[in-house]
Formats: structure tokens, sequence, C-alpha cells
């Protein structure tokens, strides 16, 4: 008898209706003998219409007592779906109970809105599955060591599962989402994008990381961590779809390199529109230049993603970097109050009309010449590209956002991602 852990995301635990789906597609799991445990996010639109009153009420300036309430609040979502779909269960004659992060065990720190699982303590779930009963335990949310509700950032139920599935040591966590699996790129942008079979988990790891929505990159981190094997899959299949074909449809998340993933150079394309460009221009070129901007940046505790510094001419330099776009107008601020006048740089200029256009691919590891075919299919299309950024495993450009779509397309034609994988 296998250990598994299911997850519904928000669509799929939309309605009445699905969540009944949801539970018929549980309760076939269960009587096919296996020992189910499964993680509901909360209906969709529910946190961010929770999040939508707090703001109507919000102080003018967030504080933690505040983020306290917002995760008090915000956790009801889960709660509530999670009681809806037990309730569901029991309706399919299947024993089953429900229980909130802090009944269930799951520690955290106490980082409001954005907490960090530490512990989970699985004493309690084990006796009801031993007792013949299916157990739904909240996604998003846990407890700090004081008692305080805690949740885990958006999307952060994909995260619970997988450290549910870690600390019981389940023998696979299936993620059910609105999307049958990973993709080589997203199909809105590209129709002719193939869904993945399998992808390395590091490659999952960049692709979350740059952009693909599909897992929270947390999870995906934990998942590496504690080899917990994992699988995206669609819950939009008819529930009485033959569980052996269920088992492998969808896209899974393997720690092997196997053949078939080696030939494939380039897996997938990612992007994202969330960044912007700001540039520091005319800074004197000597030592300590990028600790002076970007350790100040660092302070503010803004994430830095892109750098480059510019050849200098003069003993003056140009110096570049990206951030979150959110973070924009602060970034700018703070240069311009703290580090321009203390720096003796000339101007601070930005962009927020970028897009940052990446492949992805463990096959880049052993051939050469991969990004330089990148930068040909661009210049091909005439599209200028701004700055450049690598890994083993992946290559990123920042380029003008209005051609991310013909970006996206021409890469994914020109390493056959829409041809069918041998
Ligand atoms: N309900 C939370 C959110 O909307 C967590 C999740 O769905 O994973 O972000
Ligand atoms: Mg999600």
């Amino acid at each position: 008898m296998a250990l598994i852990v299911h997850k519904y995301g928000g669509t799929s635990m939309g309605s009445t209706e699905r969540i009944r789906n949801v539970a018929k597609r549980v309760a076939k799991w269960a009587r096919a003998g296996h020992r189910m445990v499964v993680v509901p996010s909360a209906m969709s639109g529910e946190t961010n219409r929770l999040l939508g009153l707090a703001k109507e009420l919000a102080p003018a300036k967030p504080t933690t007592p505040y983020n306290r309430e917002l995760d008090m609040l915000a956790a009801t979502g889960e709660q509530a779906s999670s009681a809806l779909l037990a309730i569901a269960l029991q309706s399919e004659g299947v024993e089953a109970v429900s229980y909130t992060g802090w009944q269930m065990g799951v520690q955290t720190d106490s980082s409001y809105t954005k907490a960090r699982i530490e512990r989970i303590d699985d004493e309690r779930v084990r006796a009801d599955l031993d007792a013949g009963r299916v157990v739904v335990v909240t996604g998003f949310q846990g407890v700090d060591e004081l008692g305080n509700i805690t949740t885990l950032g958006r999307g952060g139920s994909d995260t619970s599962a997988v450290a549910i599935a870690a600390a019981m040591k389940a023998d696979e966590c299936l993620i059910y989402t609105d999307v049958d699996g990973v993709y080589t790129t997203d199909p809105r942008v590209e129709p002719d994008a193939r869904r993945l079979a399998k992808i390395s988990f590091e490659e999952m790891l960049e692709m979350a990381s740059l952009g693909s929505k599909v897992l929270q990159i947390r999870s995906v981190e934990f998942a590496g961590k504690y080899r917990v094997p994992l699988r995206v899959l669609s819950s939009f299949t008819p529930w009485d779809i033959d569980i052996n074909e269920e088992a492998v449809s969808g896209t899974l998340i393997t720690f092997e390199e196997d053949e078939t993933m080696e030939q494939a150079v380039v897996s997938g394309i990612a992007f994202s529109r969330d960044e912007a460009k700001i540039s520091v221009l005319g800074v004197p070129d000597k030592p300590g230049i990028a600790y002076h901007i970007l350790g100040a940046v660092a302070d503010a505790n803004i994430e830095v993603d892109v750098i480059i510094q510019n050849l200098s001419k003069d003993g003056k330099t140009d110096f570049s970097f990206t951030v979150n776009r959110a973070e924009f107008a602060r970034t700018v601020d703070l240069l311009k109050t703290k580090v321009l006048p203390t720096l003796g740089a000339a101007d601070i200029v930005g962009d927020t009309k970028i897009c940052k256009v990446s492949i992805v691919g463990i096959g880049m590891r052993s051939h050469v010449g991969v990004a330089s075919k990148m930068f040909r299919v661009l210049s091909e299309e005439g599209i200028n590209i701004q700055m450049i950024s690598t890994s083993e495993i992946k290559t990123s450009v920042v380029i003008d956002e209005k051609y991310m779509e013909l970006a996206v397309r021409a890469l994914h034609k020109a390493f056959d991602l829409d041809q069918p994988a041998n």
C-alpha cells in the first residue's frame, strides 16, 4: 500500500461541483488501496477576496501585527475548502477528516505572509491513516513557535503538499492543477508548445524561478532537498479515468538524468515580465562601486537579478541591473536619495518595459554553442539584447517587452521544441 499525497489547486477546488469531483477522484485512489493525504488550496479567487477586504481596512504602513492578521485571515480560505472536501469524501462513503496547519503540526518560522516550514509532526495523521481514514490537510499555512497562524506565500499550497510528502516519506506527491503538465513554454504564447513527459528537477527549478508559474519555486526546492517524487497533472480529466493511466499522466519531475533527457539540449523556454531595469550612468570606475550600489539595494531587502557593468571610458562606467517591477520605484528613490549623492554618479535611468526570456536545459552542460544559437536567432528577428546572464543550464536575455512573444516563438522553433521528443 503506497502512501500518496494529492494536492489540488484553487481552480480544481473552484465550486462545490468541482470539490465533489475531487472527492470522487480521491475516493477512487483510496479504494485502490492507497493511503491518502490530500492538500487543497482555497477555492479559486478566495485568497484574493480575503486579502482585498484587508486592503480596504489596512493601516497606511503595513506592520508586523498587520501581517499577522493577514495570515490569520488568508488561512481561512484553506480551512473552508479542506472541510468541504472532507464532507464531500464522507458523502462518497469514505471516512475522512480535515486538519488545519496547526492541528497537523506544520511548524514554521514567524515571517508572516512568507513563512518557512521548519518541522512537521505527522503523528496524528499517521494514526488516522492507520485507522483507514483519508486525511485532508490545509495547504498554505502553518503555526509558529508561539502558536500564531502563518502562511507560506502565494501559491504556497504546493510547498505544503511537498513538505508533507517529504516528512511522511510518501511514495509520490501528485500536484493536480488546471493544466495537464509542464510545457516547453506557455501554450498561450506558443500554441505549438508541447507537454513534457519528464523534466529534471534542476530544469524545473530554473523554469519555476524564471517565470513558469506551474509550481511555487519553494516546493521544487523542497522536492529536490528531500527527493520527493513529484508529478504535475490535470484535475480536469474525468475522475473515473483508469488509475494506472492517471498515475503516469502529466509531467514527472525526475532526479535521474536519463538518456532521452540528454538528447534535448534545450527543454524549455521561460519568460517573465516581472522585472525592471535600472542603469546608474557615469559611475567613477574604482574598487567598491558594485558594493556601494548593490549593497544599499540589498540592505533595503530588494532582490537583484541580472547585472552588467560596461567597459569604462575616461575613468567612468555604467552599471545596470534588474529588480522586481514592484520594487522599481523604491529602488530608484533609494539610489537617488542615498547612493547618488555619495557616489558621484551622473544619473539614473530606468526602464520598466523590459522582459526576460530564458532557454533552459541540462544538455547545455555538454553542448557548446547553445547560447550563441540563441543570440543568432534573436538577431535574425531584429531583437536587440540589452543584458545577458547565464548559468550552467540556462541562458537569459533581457529585451524590450514588445518582442517577448516573437522571441519565445522564434526560440521555440529554432530549438525544435515543437517536435515530438524521441
Ligand atoms: N490560496 C493560496 C493562494 O492563493 C495558496 C495556494 O493556492 O497555493 O496563493
Ligand atoms: Mg498554484
